[in-house]
């Protein structure tokens, strides 16, 4: 792998770290610094080296379609880079660390000219460039133009040709510059590396959250490397349906149910065998488990209820499968783990594949590495990925995202 470790001659060189800050943010705080966390090791041995470090990230989404000037500020505002300032200060105590306001031209240039070996500028989020995700190559070029080195360190974006992950190391490849991957890149290459080869078997997958067309690709690339594919949350239901439960008020997308027919013919699908039900999600007033087992035929939900997580059975068939597995893949909480009503599923799958100490464990997915991190058992796992959507596309695609292969 093309690393920093195989830079040399770091002294007195500007170099751009695409880190991923894109931090959870509410209002001007950020509620959880474990992306900035996760890029330290990567800046601190750049800046051991006697590196002037320009650090870019997008941060949130800037909806630019036929929006007015005015709703576009309200956009910027809302995802401010200048609030991971303090949180990025904090952990980098001692060394000087500024702010670029501006994301492009001249006055970047003069903020990135300015600094003295061992110094850091962050600048603002890079989505305040139009261009950012379109890959400009004038942006890219205007971005290349102000440094020596490209760093890449932004595994969750790395999924993406923008012109931070994809057009600047690009430009400066063919001027001959140097490139290379970070520790955090390095890291998840690595451990989700064991995920995309798939030779550890049994091999089990916890294939869960909303939306089964969200998961399409990585379910159909997994049928192909896991012996087991444990499905819960609201993907569940849509399985239900295509086998003909009834599934009453569900989450159901109409247009998967043949395709989850076909992935359920490969015999690899474990569907729950029970669930938990209500009459409504924000205001339950009824909660009951229902048998919803389609291999002997379960009654499926009452009219008026919907599917809130797995039930008790569904923890202790999924316990099975996940106690004799060696690799474990897990994206998607088995229920609305936002609700303490219907959180046990997602607590107990946490849980039981944190227990079996022989297999490799594996989180890929944001809203999962949440729930494990609030339940306790974050620290517990082999790995934690940092890229929910670039977790999965590596899986789908082999290993391949265009910010590694670019840096080749
Ligand atoms: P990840 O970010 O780990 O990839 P997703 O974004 O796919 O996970 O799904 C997470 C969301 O799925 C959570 O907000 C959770 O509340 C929701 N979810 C899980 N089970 C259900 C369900 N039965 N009904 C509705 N939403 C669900
Ligand atoms: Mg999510």
């Amino acid at each position: 792998m093309n690393t920093i470790d195989n830079l040399t001659n770091l002294k007195g060189k500007k170099v751009l770290v695409r880190v991923d800050f894109n931090v959870p943010l509410k209002g001007s705080e950020v509620r959880d610094d474990n992306r900035v966390v996760q890029a330290l090791p990567t800046i601190k041995k750049l800046l051991s080296e006697g590196a002037r470090l320009v650090l870019m990230s997008h941060l949130g989404k800037i909806k630019w379609g036929k929006v007015d000037d005015e709703e576009i500020a309200k956009e910027k505002a809302k995802n401010n880079m200048e609030y991971v300032l303090p949180v990025l200060q904090k952990h980098l105590e001692g060394v000087n660390v500024y702010f670029s306001p501006e994301t492009s031209g001249e006055a970047l240039a003069e903020h990135v000219n300015a600094l003295k070996d061992g110094e850091v500028l962050l600048v603002q989020n890079t989505r305040y460039e139009k261009g950012e995700s379109k890959n400009n190559p004038d942006l890219a070029k205007d971005w290349a133009k102000n440094v020596d080195v490209f760093v890449m360190d932004a595994f969750g974006s790395a999924h993406r040709a923008h012109a931070s992950t994809y057009g600047v190391p690009e430009v400066l490849k063919a001027e001959g510059k140097p490139v290379a991957l970070g520790y955090l890149m390095e890291k998840e290459v690595k451990n989700l590396g064991a995920c995309v080869k798939g030779d550890t078997h049994p091999y089990v997958a916890i294939l869960a959250g909303l939306k089964v067309s969200d998961k399409i690709k990585v379910i159909d690339s997994l049928l192909n490397k896991c012996d087991h594919i444990l499905i819960g949350g609201a993907m569940a239901y849509t399985f239900y349906k295509a086998l003909g439960l009834p599934t009453a008020n569900c989450i159901v997308e109409d247009d998967q149910l043949d395709y989850a027919k076909k992935c359920y013919e490969s015999g690899k699908i474990v569907l729950p065998c029970d669930s938990v039900a209500a009459d409504s999600l924000d205001n339950p007033t009824k909660i009951v488990t229902i048998p919803s087992d389609v291999t002997k035929g379960g009654e499926g939900f009452p009219e008026g209820t919907l599917g809130l997580d797995i039930g008790p059975e569904s923890v202790k068939l999924f316990e099975n499968y996940i106690k004799s597995a060696k690799l474990i893949f897990w994206n998607g909480p088995v229920g609305v783990f936002e609700k303490d009503e219907f959180a046990a599923g997602t607590k107990a799958i946490c849980k039981a594949i944190t227990e079996n100490k022989d297999a490799f464990t594996v989180i890929g997915g944001g809203d999962s590495a949440a729930a494990a991190k609030q339940f306790g058992y974050a620290d517990k796992f082999s790995h934690v990925s940092t890229g929910g959507g670039a977790s999965l596309e590596m899986i789908e695609n082999d290993g391949h995202l265009p910010g590694i292969d670019i840096i080749g």
